[in-house]
């Protein structure tokens, strides 16, 4: 009896660990758990200087196991928001202003991306030069995404993607 209640006591508390709250700012939730990094990367996160949180393979009744992301006092533009979409289409926002939630949204594949992955052409253009940034049209075939290099025409699929 002892060990099964602190054993509950042991669950809450980690519960309570993985929701606690923030009272300003975003929560990127529902990334696939290992996708999280590359979402750190997509939002710029190693630079913030404001209290980041990041879960990976915590529990989710939706999809088995998922990661997350905190972001005290900051919110993100809805275009850099919808480059989570390349990585992580499941991936829902939320926003938090006074512990409360005001705004709840999922991602949206953006038709243009700029400058977050590499061109797969070893000869692109924006390989060999290191100040012409990447530039794509994004596509969608057989439910994959693609990426269209506005300057060499080549596809980068999605399992080539190498972020910058
Ligand atoms: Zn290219």
């Amino acid at each position: 009896m002892i060990f099964s209640n602190l054993y509950i006591i042991a669950m809450e508390k980690r519960k309570e660990l993985i929701v606690s709250a923030i009272e300003n700012g975003t929560v990127i939730d529902h990334i696939p758990a290992d996708k999280v990094f590359q979402v750190v990367k997509i939002l710029g996160l190693e630079t913030v200087s404001t209290p980041v949180y990041v879960g990976i393979n915590v529990e989710s009744k939706k999809y088995g196991t998922k990661g997350f992301i905190k972001v005290a006092d900051k919110y993100f533009d809805p275009e850099v928001l919808n480059k989570i979409a390349l990585v992580a289409p499941t991936a829902s926002i939320i926003e938090i202003k006074g512990y409360e939630v005001v705004r709840k949204q999922t991602v949206e594949i953006p038709e243009r991306i700029e400058k977050i992955v590499k061109c797969f052409n070893p000869n692109c253009v924006t390989n060999k030069e290191h100040d012409i940034p990447t530039k794509f049209r994004v596509k969608k075939v057989d439910g994959k995404i693609r990426l269209v290099c506005h300057y060499c025409e080549k596809y980068t699929s999605e399992e080539n993607f190498e972020f910058l």
